[in-house]
């Protein structure tokens, strides 16, 4: 069986655990969002870095081919009167170092020599060719060791014969010097199968450390390619995360503050109570009213029992507390009333005839108990005499006097439940004017005892008696507290000695096969 506190600190622990949970999911949801959004943009960084190093060269280049157009007609002059103006065409453009004539595979005019006779293939192997060429070189002759461009075009007519541009490689690289932040760490640009590497030279291979990737952006309009070489965009963005930590923590908290209002209500007592509401979880039991002289069954009192799919039953010393403390004592006493008027048929049809069913004092409160007995009750128009146990001890004060003269007027009774434990008090008799004392199992049980309170029952017996009030004993469980009750004149016995509460639906049963029990007798 539940108790109330392991029952409500179970609600607040699942509470505390979805928060935990949801600001935790919600941390590392942004965590991980941050996570893409810099993977995302590493990858667009160098994706544009390579774009733009791709299209610098490419317009670094394209002057190349104007003065290789411009630099065609020299080849048909001998190389005194081609030399001014190849010196002056190697003036003009910065990038350019020098400027050669080539006739049957022999440079013999250089703009830096002027008239020389070098075997262009003992220079470069892979010229003269019949189509053009971009090679990555060592120079032999001006700056020697340099790593140079050299770009070779042929006169279509004799491949042999045609122009050698030397670049200077060194400036048109300058911009991979540029190549800032941690997401690349070299740029090369790639010529038929060579390598280029700033401030390094000519390199065999583009070799990587571990966790580095490359990059390769090929140009549409030249035989060239551009490979950055950086740690890979994952690796950038998993080192830069700890900088996101502290909004993470931020935005995990507000989730999990979030996440405590909204569950206040959905995660609480409260809620499962209206759930089992709506889902009819709750069943009304009758447990049968005795007359101590005939045993006949004079009345019954109703009382709830709550079979919970999630928690299994629990009693209703649990959850009606919990119900008053919630505001929802009113709705299941509405819902005990719904469920006895749809009953009613079952019952005898006697004025005598008991119903009880169990109210707290917050329902006496602004009419609201005569709202509602108008609402279900006097509808059915019921023969039966309705009997309301007041049950809340403490509030008992708080009664609206006005509604219990007015409960007098429709002809319902009021009994006080559990009277004589607790805080009742003698003055209620005379404010309240009960109908009917229900005398505390715990005096029942004292009788046959030397317990003081036996001696209690005495006197609660002979007030109701002085008083003309109607008594009920309840918690009867031996044939000697009936004997006694009845000596006593007490007319209305309650008790596990008689019966155990039942569901409702069970009652014609019972009652028939108790009339053919006490007729048999
Ligand atoms: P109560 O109104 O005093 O109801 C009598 C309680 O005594 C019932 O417990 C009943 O099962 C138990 N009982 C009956 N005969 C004996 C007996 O011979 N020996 C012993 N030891 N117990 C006996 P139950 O059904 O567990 O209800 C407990 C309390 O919960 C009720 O006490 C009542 O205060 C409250 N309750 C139950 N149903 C309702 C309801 O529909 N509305 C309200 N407001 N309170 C309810
Ligand atoms: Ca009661
Ligand atoms: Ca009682």
């Amino acid at each position: 069986m539940h108790t109330t506190q392991r029952i409500l600190s179970g609600y607040q622990r699942r509470r505390v655990i979805v928060c935990i949970l949801l600001a935790a999911l919600v941390g590392l949801l942004t965590l991980a969002a941050k996570y893409f959004s810099e993977l995302r943009l590493n990858e667009q960084r160098v994706d544009q870095f390579n774009q733009r190093a791709v299209l610098t060269v490419e317009s670094l280049l394209a002057p190349f081919e104007q003065l290789y157009k411009d630099t065609l007609p020299l080849i048909s002059l001998s190389c005194e009167n081609a030399q001014q103006t190849l010196r002056e065409f190697t003036a003009k453009v910065p990038t350019i170092r020098s400027i050669s004539l080539v006739k049957n595979g022999v440079l013999y005019c250089s703009s830096v020599f002027g008239t020389s006779q070098f075997i262009v293939r003992d220079l470069q192997p892979q010229m003269p060719s019949p189509e053009p060429r971009l090679l990555l070189g060592v120079d032999h002759l001006i700056n020697k060791g340099s790593s140079i461009l050299l770009s070779w075009h042929p006169i279509s007519a004799s491949p042999n014969d045609g122009i050698v541009q030397v670049i200077n490689l060194g400036m048109l690289t300058a911009f991979m010097q540029h190549a800032e932040g941690s997401w690349i760490t070299r740029t090369i640009l790639n010529i038929s199968g060579s390598h280029f590497e700033y401030t390094q030279g000519l390199v065999n291979d583009v070799d990587m450390l571990g966790n580095e990737i490359r990059h390769d952006t090929p140009s549409q309009n030249y035989p060239f390619s551009i490979t950055t070489v950086g740690p890979s965009p994952s690796s950038l963005a998993i080192d830069n995360l700890p900088s996101h930590l502290p909004l993470a923590a931020v935005i995990s908290l507000l989730a999990g503050v979030f996440a405590w209002f909204m569950t206040a209500k959905r995660m609480s007592f409260s809620h499962e109570i209206k759930m089992g509401l709506a889902s009819r979880e709750f069943e009304v039991y009758f447990q049968p009213l005795i007359h101590s002289d005939n045993q006949q069954c004079i009345g019954i009192e109703l009382l709830l029992r709550w079979d919970n799919p999630r928690h299994g039953s629990i009693s209703p010393d649990v959850f009606i507390p919990l119900a008053e403390q919630q505001n929802l004592i009113i709705p299941l006493t509405c819902y005990v009333l719904r469920e006895t008027v749809g009953a009613l048929d079952q019952f005898p049809k006697m004025d005598e005839f008991h119903i009880s069913i169990n109210v707290a004092a917050c329902h006496f409160k602004d009419n609201i108990i005569i709202k509602d007995l108008r609402r279900y009750w006097f509808p059915a128009h019921p023969q039966q005499q309705l009997v309301l146990e007041l049950t809340e001890r403490e509030a008992l004060p708080i009664v609206d006097h006005h509604v219990v003269r007015e409960l007098h007027h429709l002809n319902i009774k009021l009994a006080i439940d559990d009277f004589g434990s607790g805080q009742s008090s003698l003055a209620y008799l005379e404010t309240l004017r009960p109908d009917i004392l229900k005398i505390d199992k715990s005096y029942i049980g004292a009788i046959g005892t030397d317990a003081v309170n036996s001696k209690v029952t005495d006197i609660i017996i002979a007030l109701g008696h002085r008083l003309d009030i109607e008594l009920i004993a309840e918690g009867v469980e031996t044939a000697a507290q009936a004997a006694f009750l009845r000596q006593q004149d007490v007319k209305l016995l309650q008790g596990f000695f008689f019966a155990r509460p039942m569901p409702l639906k069970h009652f014609p049963a019972w009652l028939e096969m108790h009339n053919r029990h006490l007729s048999s007798q």
